[in-house]
């Protein structure tokens, strides 16, 4: 039988990646959540019928990791990711049953039945089931997160999670794939091309060094994982001296990158700057942060909670607020955005600081994803992860003669 892909989630849209292939084996690829659907409530993945065998994990971020915990209210399979996925992926998921608790699929009973599930895989090791064999290649995207290669009768197929090509701070980004038959790609950035890297990090820089020299705080709204690290590590490698803040639980992940030094590129670098910067424990440090002008990096990176709501209102009227991450509709951080306000506890609470946004995405972008597409050179390319994925089907059709589809959510694909 041909292999084939369910497609459960992350089709049409971002957020809830999931999707079951089905080979010799059937094996989930992500098993995520999306935390704010359009009425701003989390959506899981649409459950299948068939008997899974194994299920592989990309990355840690939620949208890709956050309802894999539900698969073991039934099933006894194992699932597979590199060690640091695996050691990021307990720390969240421990926070978001704290944080929404009552609205996930899943308790503490099959969070701690996932975990001892779990087996270690590491880039380019190979496993082999039945006729099916898999390897995980560097992403490029955060700590630990993959490419899935799936190998089966002489047919290759290429599930890209999330990943960037361009060379980061923390990662040397991902490798072209060759070779390739099928490609289920990601596409969040299919229709958007980021600014030039360099010149982005001497426009933050100057936003920067302007706030402080007028005696404010510099706000970043960042996620606490992949976000903060790459802005600690970029601040600290223009500027030594500048007070730097970090709040939220991207100081706890800061660690698991360290215990991990192979999966980022420069390890010892890394170290230091985490040490040349000050972590935010409690109110005391807060007011601390806020009292001189200063630099802080907190969570959530959207400002639906953490650490970030309590400074909006206590920094000083030189102080500004830098978005450097995407958004979704009708988040905190979208409204301050568009609107101007945040809404907390019902209220609607308007906010007199300068916004600023500065594109340092941990995405490929229009140019980069159009490049690993053609050198991949696949018989048939399946768009995920993306808004309106579509309009770049037809694209790709027409202008690059793929056999490009853009599954829905539910559809089966014949690969
Ligand atoms: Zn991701
Ligand atoms: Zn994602």
């Amino acid at each position: 039988m041909e292999p084939f892909l369910e497609c459960l989630g992350a089709s049409r849209e971002v957020g809830r990646s999931a999707f079951m292939l089905h080979t010799d084996r059937n094996i989930y690829l992500d098993y995520g959540i999306k935390l704010f659907d359009e009425s701003g409530k989390p959506k899981f993945p649409i459950p299948t019928t068939t008997k899974p065998d194994m299920m592989i994990l990309s990355h840690a971020h939620l949208d890709h990791s956050g309802c894999l915990p539900s698969l073991y209210h039934h099933n006894k399979i194992r699932w597979y990711s590199t060690p640091p996925t695996m050691e990021i992926c307990q720390m969240l998921w421990m926070d978001s049953m704290k944080i929404n608790g009552s609205e996930l699929p899943f308790r503490l009973a099959q969070f701690a039945k996932a975990l001892k599930f779990w087996s270690p895989l590491l880039y380019e090791q190979t496993i082999q089931t039945g006729r099916t064999s898999m390897v995980l290649h560097d992403a490029g995207h955060i700590s630990g997160a993959s490419m899935i290669e799936i190998e089966h009768e002489e047919k290759t197929i290429l599930y890209t999670g999330d990943f960037k090509c361009e060379e980061t701070f923390m990662h040397k980004g991902a490798k072209l794939a060759k070779d390739v038959d099928v490609l289920i790609t990601e596409c969040t950035y299919a229709k958007k091309e980021h600014p030039p890297r360099k010149a982005a990090e001497r426009k933050f820089m100057d936003e920067i060094h302007e706030t402080i020299e007028n005696g404010g705080n510099v706000l970043l709204p960042s996620f606490a994982l992949g976000r903060t690290q790459e802005l600690i590590a970029m601040i600290r490698h223009y500027d030594k001296n500048v007070p730097v803040f970090v709040d939220g639980m991207g100081r706890e992940i800061s660690k698991i990158y360290l215990r991990y030094p192979k999966y980022i590129k420069d390890p010892n670098a890394f170290r230091k700057n985490v040490h040349e910067v000050t972590s935010v424990a409690d109110q005391t440090d807060r007011r601390l942060a806020t009292r001189k002008p200063s630099v802080i990096i907190t969570s959530a990176g959207m400002m639906n909670g953490g650490p970030v709501l309590n400074y909006l209102f206590n920094c000083n009227s030189e102080s500004k607020v830098l978005f450097t991450g995407y958004c979704v509709d009708g988040t905190n951080g979208w409204k301050l955005q568009n609107h101007g306000f945040i809404t907390k506890d019902e209220q609607d609470l308007y906010v007199d600081l300068p916004i600023e946004y500065i594109d340092f995405s941990a995405h490929a972008g229009r140019s980069d994803l159009l490049k690993f597409i053609k050198a991949a050179n696949p018989q048939k390319v399946v768009l995920v992860h993306g808004d309106k994925p579509m309009d770049f089907a037809a694209e790709l059709k027409e202008e690059h003669g793929l056999d490009a589809v853009a599954p829905l959510p539910g559809e089966r694909i014949m690969l």
